[in-house]
């Protein structure tokens, strides 16, 4: 983003405007943490301004302040087209392609409205206006801080904004340990602290709130994990009578693929999971060092993401899915290998 990029935007932002923020599909902690940060950012400047998300998230997301006023696509989609139809300007935030949002793709595409990307995926689309794209950065919440730096306004954050936005920092970076973590992503979290984020109670909210049949779930998963030494690889399944039979919810599996990756000596994690409702494979893909999964995802199973961190589907069953995955482990031996 450019001084005349920022330039431009606090101009438009200068006079009450109908705004829209849009979180990807399936939205993460980042997702909705940094939506609802820039939103409560905006509504201070007097704008009117609505989350619209794809579709649902998690319950262990469902206390953040302000919350309770995002609306979901597939549920009020005509109310949702009224209002990206009526607005000046549209964030998206968190994702790298419009087909990220799954059905508001059309009306997102048609929209005359500026657009401003802020993201931090590789391959970044080329449909905004403004484009804040930045692959180092640990998320897209701390993407909307600096953003919120460059127009001057750090002074206006609250204890709301700063505990959506730590949030989403916390989420994304696995609680501070990914490489992405930087000593300014430190710096950020100290300042959102003495800006009021409660860090011990946002890590309570987010951690130690499963459900029981969520830690059976895990130790389902658990039990399914396969090690592939020779490719330095592990990979967990969930079939759909599984997810069943712990009364599965959005969310549940959020962080089982990392249980992979834990083990000495893996390098590449997978988890395949049934996707009754979709009636896809949802496949997540956890990677260490500098072998890239956001690569494997893109050329086998319709993906993207980070270099460590991404996702994908498939239409093949279960099965069918894991053997794919296992077939073309050969091609990457020597990347897993570090030779
Ligand atoms: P997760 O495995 O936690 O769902 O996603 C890991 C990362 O990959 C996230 O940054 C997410 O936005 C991205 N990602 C997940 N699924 C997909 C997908 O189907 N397509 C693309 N392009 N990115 C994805
Ligand atoms: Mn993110």
């Amino acid at each position: 983003m450019t001084e005349t990029d920022i330039l431009h935007i606090k101009q438009l932002l200068l006079q009450p405007k109908q705004i829209v923020i849009v979180p990807h599909k399936n939205p993460d902690g980042d997702a909705i943490g940094a939506s609802l940060g820039l939103y409560h950012y905006l509504q201070k400047g007097n704008h009117k301004v609505h989350i619209i998300a794809p579709n649902d998230y998690p319950e262990f997301l469902k206390w953040m302040p302000g919350e309770n006023t995002i609306l979901k696509y597939d549920n009020e989609s005509n109310k949702c087209d009224k209002l990206i139809e009526k607005s000046d300007v549209i964030f998206t935030l968190d994702f790298n392609d419009l087909s990220r949002t799954g059905d508001m793709e059309n009306v997102l595409v048609e929209s005359k409205a500026i657009k401003i990307m802020i993201d931090h995926h590789q391959q970044p689309e080329d449909y905004a206006t403004y484009v804040y794209s930045d692959i180092t950065m640990s998320s897209t919440a701390e993407m909307v801080y600096h953003f919120i730096d460059m127009l001057n306004d750090l002074s206006q954050v609250n204890d709301d904004m700063a505990t959506c936005l730590y949030t989403g920092i916390m989420t994304d970076t696995g609680s501070f340990k990914f490489a992405s973590t930087t000593s300014t992503t430190h710096r950020v979290i100290a300042d959102l602290i003495e800006k009021g984020a409660n860090n011990a109670e946002i890590h309570n909210a987010i951690y130690d709130t499963n459900s029981y049949e969520r830690m059976q779930l895990l130790g389902c998963a658990l039990n399914n994990l396969k090690v592939i030494p020779e490719a330095r690889a592990a990979y967990i399944t969930l079939s759909k009578d599984e997810l069943n039979k712990y009364n599965f919810k959005k969310g549940d599996t959020e962080g089982f693929v990392n249980y992979a990756l834990s083990l000495e000596n893996i390098i590449l994690a997978a988890i395949f999971i049934e996707d009754f409702k979709e009636n896809i494979i949802k496949i997540s893909l956890r990677s260490k060092d500098n072998f890239s999964v956001n690569e494997l995802s893109r050329l086998h199973f319709n993906g993207g993401g980070h270099t460590n961190a991404a996702g994908g589907r498939s239409e093949l069953s279960l099965n069918e899915t894991v053997d794919k995955f296992i077939s073309i482990l050969p091609s990457y031996y020597k990347a897993l290998n570090n030779e």
